[in-house]
């Protein structure tokens, strides 16, 4: 159980420890505008906000309100705190894609394949069968082998998502997920979330519905390739909502390279597998709200 603050938020006079659920302690900082927060600044990040800022897919993103620079003379990007309109709120964020690196960085890895000793150790950690009969005889797998697999002990390669952390209201938070894998896993995961808030349910559908409709027309997410993003869910016992978050590891496509986000990934076709995630979403909080 991981239990920490990154900093208190102050909103509409009111004091809240601000939730961080995936990223490196210290990206965050809370904003010099009420409602904001500071993300430390990307600079290919910061391009896909611009560009989502006139996209269809606005009211499904925070809010950009620009650079600014912090004491220390660090860049940050200010965005609206989704978590502001909420009280005492459960949050999920959940990494959408069937991979979470680029093919740049598949590439990249390809190219000196040395056989790495801490990536064999970590996958025998996980599964003690994973490994080939050389790789356990040679104690050691190249990079790229790992990256592929390690997308496999989790849902990622098989629903197109995969849970990074939740927090209850309780405000106990927990980010064990890395090999939550199966159906039924995830199934039970969403249960707890929403266990005590019945109303979410419909709400999160309905909120991933007009996300769908709205990727179908959006130029933003016809021109990109989706990588490493989440979706954040957030409710209380009033709202609920979600919204597309960290476009890190979102860049545009190579010209004339055109993908539907829903084919199968092969190595270097760019496909992200991100419809197909959202597609398994709402099919499983659809079957959870029927129960
Ligand atoms: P990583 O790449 O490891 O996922 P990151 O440093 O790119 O992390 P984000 O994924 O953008 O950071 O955000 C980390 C966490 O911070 C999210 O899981 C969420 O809990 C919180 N968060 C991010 N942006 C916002 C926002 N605009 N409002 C509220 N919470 C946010
Ligand atoms: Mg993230
Ligand atoms: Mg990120």
């Amino acid at each position: 159980i991981v239990q920490w603050t990154p900093f208190f938020q102050t909103y509409k006079k009111q004091r809240y420890p601000w939730v961080q659920l995936a990223g490196h302690q210290g990206n965050f900082k809370a904003g010099p505008e009420q409602g904001t927060v500071l993300k430390k600044l990307c600079p290919k990040e910061e391009d896909c906000f611009r560009v989502l800022m006139k996209d269809v897919l606005r009211p499904y993103v925070p809010q950009y309100k620009g650079q600014v620079t912090s004491e220390d003379g660090e860049l940050y990007l200010q965005l609206q705190d989704l978590l502001s309109d909420f009280n005492q709120p459960c949050v999920m964020d959940c990494k959408v894609g069937v991979r979470t690196y680029l093919e740049e960085e598949l590439s990249k890895a390809k190219e000196k394949p040395k056989l790495r000793k801490d990536m064999y150790e970590k996958m025998i950690q996980i599964d003690p069968d994973a490994p080939s009969e050389e790789e356990h005889k040679a104690k050691g797998v190249t990079k790229p082998r790992y990256m592929v697999w390690r997308e496999t002990i989790s849902s990622t390669a098989t629903l197109g998502f995969r849970i990074e952390g939740i927090k209850k209201s309780d405000g106990t938070s927990t980010k064990d997920f890395k090999t939550t894998k199966s159906r039924q896993q995830i199934k039970q995961a969403f249960r707890e979330f929403v266990n005590g808030f019945q109303h979410a349910m419909p709400r999160y559908i309905h909120r991933l519905q007009a996300i769908r409709a709205t990727l179908e027309c959006s130029d933003f997410f016809q021109t990109h390739e989706v990588i490493g993003s989440s979706l954040l869910f957030v409710h209380d016992h009033y709202h609920a909502s979600v919204w597309l978050i960290d476009f890190a590891k979102t860049v545009g496509l190579p010209e004339n390279q055109k993908i539907d986000h829903r084919s199968t990934w092969t190595v270097g076709n760019h496909e992200d597998g991100y419809l197909i995630g959202i597609n398994n979403l709402i099919d499983i909080f659809t079957e959870l709200d029927a129960e």
